[in-house]
């Protein structure tokens, strides 16, 4: 697992209560949904319901089927994360550093820092996850 899964698993896993990061955003924009079942114990993807997370994260562990569908969720957020990031622009002058938004799809859309962008991202996943859709 590389740095940025490592991120995106204490996101889903709930380990990260107030992320106001791009990388925050964007896992919950693309994968959101699963954070909902690990929190309620539930295998988010046959279902099972397990008494603890301990449980829970035995099964994704050691269940060949939700382990790869675990795993490919994980890598899908980081994905979106690294083909967004090609698309944000640093904007620095001597007073402030901004950055800013070049989608293809728009004209430039400029934020004060990565947290508004991050706000951004947060208030506009389907036209984001429509541009990275899971393969
Ligand atoms: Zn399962």
């Amino acid at each position: 697992m590389n740095v940025y899964e490592s991120y995106v698993e204490k996101i889903i896993w709930g380990y990260k209560a107030s992320d106001k990061s791009v990388l925050g955003a964007v896992t919950d924009i693309s994968i959101g949904y699963i954070k909902k079942f690990l929190q309620c114990n539930v295998c988010p993807f046959c279902g099972r319901v397990y008494k603890n997370r301990r449980s829970l994260r035995f099964h994704l562990i050691h269940n060949s089927v939700c382990r790869d569908l675990y795993k490919s969720s994980i890598k899908y957020a980081v994905d979106v994360y690294v083909m967004l990031r090609r698309y944000i622009v640093r904007l620095s002058t001597p007073k402030r550093n901004g950055v800013a938004l070049d989608l293809p799809s728009r004209a430039r859309i400029k934020f004060r820092n990565k947290q508004e962008l991050a706000e951004w991202i947060r208030s506009h996943k389907d036209e984001i996850i429509s541009l990275f859709p899971m393969v």
